[in-house]
């Protein structure tokens, strides 16, 4: 049975769900490996491994979703929450530029006191400080987060945002897509797997590219990992609009869910059955950022064929426990050690050029930077300018 899916798999043939489960649970890993690899080259027969540099910024961790499996929100009122100025969020494009990064993906909690109109003055602003500089932001839940709150249907508003200036729309706060997953994870209420999908079908009819994510090793079965996989697959058979996909473990640190964390092997082994089923995915990225540079460099021989972002700031992972910092440099390393040519990228997967680093000298990032300093408080001025709508909010908005 195993050696009739795998030689279909090399043969160019798409396999089903039962099948998919069959070489999760029986296949050995350097199966995997191989099938994987196999339609890697046949997708990437130039031996070319992508990154982009681009900084990953979040504009607010104040969130009213509440997923048990995230450690990064505050609820409203905390005193640790924070919403970035938009000077701050101008500075960070300046430091992004000076390391040769042209995009930021932008995402953030939930915050019941930042309307549509917020996000749109911020998108204008940024496009008339820095024209070429894109926005790939605002995950789908956040997308259905802005559409309740101002009580428009989410075409309308992933119009307002492409008018304001968004670019594209990263594949974030997917995690399973299968509504039982949601309930146990506390996320079903953000956006259910119809939602979730929806958005993406509706941002790709308006003409955006997007992303496609999973997070894995907390509640689901092996039969909904593969169901998420398969209901991802149908919608890019749809639309054609996902441009890549990406898949991490549940990092359980200081998280309310808690437990273990999935192990490297898993991630391989999850990592590799995505390209199998995912054949019509171009491009498949290594989660270095959750699972290290020496299980990423190991994922170019599992099936992906992108190294990520190199990273510039990173804060939702880190408080959940991981931090693994790696600049243009060590992610060249990285890829030219596995037998790859390194080449940078944008967001459409259109090749930019060689290392910035071999052109011209940019600054080592060897730490990440945060989403504001330690201590931090401050309240933007610009916040008093948008109606709030919690007390705390509210509350704050007076006393400025
Ligand atoms: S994962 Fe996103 S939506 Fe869920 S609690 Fe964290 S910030 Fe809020």
């Amino acid at each position: 049975m195993i050696d009739d899916i795998a030689r279909r798999v090399v043969e160019g043939g798409r396999v089903n769900a039962a099948e998919a489960l069959e070489l999760y649970r029986q296949a050995p890993t350097h199966l995997l490996g191989h099938l994987a690899d196999t339609i890697r080259a046949r997708k990437h027969p130039d031996g070319i491994v992508s990154y982009i540099i681009d900084r990953n910024v979040n504009y607010t961790n104040v969130c009213v979703a509440k997923c048990n499996f995230c450690a990064f929100y505050r609820p409203v009122g905390s005193s640790e929450g924070y919403v970035l100025g938009f000077d701050e969020i101008f500075r960070k494009i300046d430091e992004t530029i000076a390391v040769g990064g042209n995009q930021f993906l932008l995402q953030g909690g939930h915050n019941p006191d930042l309307p549509l109109a917020w996000y749109e003055d911020l998108f204008r602003s940024v496009k008339a400080r820095y024209p070429e500089f894109k926005l790939h932001a605002l995950s789908p839940p956040e997308v259905i987060h802005i559409s309740r709150l101002s009580q428009l249907p989410v075409p309308a508003v992933i119009d307002r945002l492409v008018s304001a200036g968004l670019d594209s729309i990263p594949g974030g706060g997917a995690e399973i897509l299968v509504d039982r997953v949601r309930k146990l994870l506390h996320c079903y209420g953000k956006a259910s797997a119809d939602e979730w999908l929806d958005v993406m079908r509706h941002a790709h009819r308006a003409g955006l590219r997007t992303t496609a994510t999973m997070m894995y090793g907390t509640v689901e079965t092996d039969e909904e990992r593969i169901e998420h996989l398969m209901r991802l697959r149908d919608l890019q058979d749809e639309t054609g609009g996902f441009t890549a996909f990406i898949t991490w473990s549940f990092q359980p640190e200081h998280t309310e869910r808690g437990g273990g964390e999935a192990t490297g092997v898993d991630y391989l082994r999850t990592l590799a059955l995505a390209r199998i089923v995912l054949d019509n995915f171009d491009n498949l990225q290594a989660s270095w950022v959750t699972q290290g540079g020496k299980v990423g460099q190991l994922s170019l021989a599992f099936g992906a064929n992108d190294m990520g972002s190199v990273m510039i700031e990173e804060n939702v992972v880190r408080a959940a426990g991981a931090s693994y910092c790696m600049d243009e440099v060590e992610i060249v390393v990285n890829i030219e050690d596995a037998g790859f040519r390194a080449k940078r990228r944008n967001m459409h997967y259109e090749i930019l050029g060689d290392p910035i680093f071999r052109e011209r000298e940019i600054p080592r990032m060897l730490t990440l930077a945060t989403a504001r300093a330690d201590g931090d408080v401050s309240v933007p001025d610009e916040l008093t300018n948008y109606a709030a709508r919690s007390r705390a909010g509210k509350r704050i908005r007076l006393s400025q």
